[in-house]
């Protein structure tokens, strides 16, 4: 007799992880998980140190100074806060308390994988409303809407487009979908387009909606992972059943809460990455890609055709560089580059140059 796992947990593939290259003897530049180029604050870097000092104890299961820090940040009720090592803890936590076999799950056709994969381990099936211009489209998702859709993910801004489409757009999405269907905001680059006016962690009052943030992007913690979500109180109660207590590890939480605490660091790097960004964008654009205006820490280049994407692709591992190959999400023409160090983002631009050169005299 062999052992078997659950049948839905069986039928799976692993969750697709952008290949980094790491096992070669030359492991190449990743520009391919939206790790942050800057780094944590130096404040977080100590205040991890110094939690090892205490690592025989277990981490505190109430997250009391992160939560603290968090909610005075944002100004958000602390007590409806909770925290998990990392954010896809978290969906994949959501998923298994609210979604089963008679109950649906609803996202963008460009959605993050994360949510057709944590849909899948609850045993769930997840429906995708077509993107318009590489952004999420209001009509197409509630016309996706089923009697069974119970949950519904959106990534604002999105992952792998880089779209956003702001708390007026989130708004009207809450109206019109059915109170009854839990509504999923992933705001994992929400630091990168946080404007005043602009928060939608009010909407988390409405009972059925969930804010979902994490350090791993522009905090530049992605290493020692925190992820973090403003849930209503009976969600929370829910949710919280699943997390296993005194995670994220100390030291995550330790430098998450200083990380919180250094608003000045953050924004200087929020306001580097814009600047980058926007420039590497704009060359682009000049060479003649489409690139959809990002609120994040990277771009989506689209290319003419697959195979150009592929050649780019090879041309640029040549060259020690890794960007994430998009067919997973159905975009086998476009590939994601993350905003990384400046002579890497010159490299990438001088390669996609040339190729464009060659393309348009062969
Ligand atoms: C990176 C990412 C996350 C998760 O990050 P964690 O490291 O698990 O906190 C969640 N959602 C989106 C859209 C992401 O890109």
């Amino acid at each position: 007799m062999r052992v078997t796992a659950n049948p839905h947990i069986a039928i799976l593939e692993p969750y697709p992880l952008a290949d980094s290259g790491r096992g070669e003897a030359e492991p190449p530049l990743s520009l391919a998980q939206n790790e942050s180029f800057a780094g944590p604050s130096p404040k977080a870097q100590a205040a991890a140190r110094a939690a090892l000092e205490e690592a025989r104890l277990y981490a505190d299961p109430d997250w009391r100074d992160l939560r603290r820090a968090i909610a005075a940040v944002h100004d958000i009720p602390a007590e409806q806060i909770l925290c998990a090592g990392g954010s896809m803890d978290l969906i994949a936590a959501l998923a298994l308390a609210y979604l089963g076999p008679d109950r649906r799950a609803l996202a963008g056709s460009y959605g993050y994988l994360f949510f057709r994969n944590a849909t899948n381990l609850a045993g769930a099936a997840i429906d995708l409303a077509p993107e318009r211009d590489f952004a999420l489209d209001l009509e197409a998702l509630l016309a996706a809407v089923r009697p069974d859709t119970r949950v519904v993910f959106v990534a604002d801004p999105g992952n792998p487009t880089g779209t956003y489409r702001g708390r007026a757009w989130l708004l009207r999405l809450r109206a019109a979908l059915p109170s009854s269907v839990l509504l999923v905001v992933d705001q994992a680059y929400g630091e990168f387009a946080d404007a005043p006016g602009e928060a939608v962690f009010d909407l988390v009052e409405q009972g059925n909606t969930v804010v979902l943030r994490t350090f791993s992007k522009a905090y530049g913690l992605a290493g020692l992972r925190s992820g973090w979500g403003l849930f209503p109180p009976e969600v929370a109660r829910e949710v919280g059943k699943l997390l296993t207590a005194g995670n994220p590890a100390a030291p995550c939480q330790a430098a998450a809460t200083a990380a919180m605490e250094d608003q000045a660091y953050l924004r200087a790097v929020v306001a580097e990455t814009g600047r980058r960004r926007d420039a590497f964008a704009a060359r682009l654009r000049t060479l003649g890609f489409e690139v959809p205006e990002s609120r994040t820490n990277f771009v989506l280049i689209v290319f003419r055709s697959p195979a150009a994407a592929a050649e780019a692709d090879a041309a640029l591992r040549a060259a020690g560089i890794v960007l994430r190959t998009m067919g997973g999400y159905g975009l086998p023409h476009c590939l994601r580059a993350t905003i990384g160090p400046e002579d890497a983002m010159e490299t990438v631009l001088h390669i996609l140059e040339s190729l464009s050169v060659k393309a348009r005299e062969a």
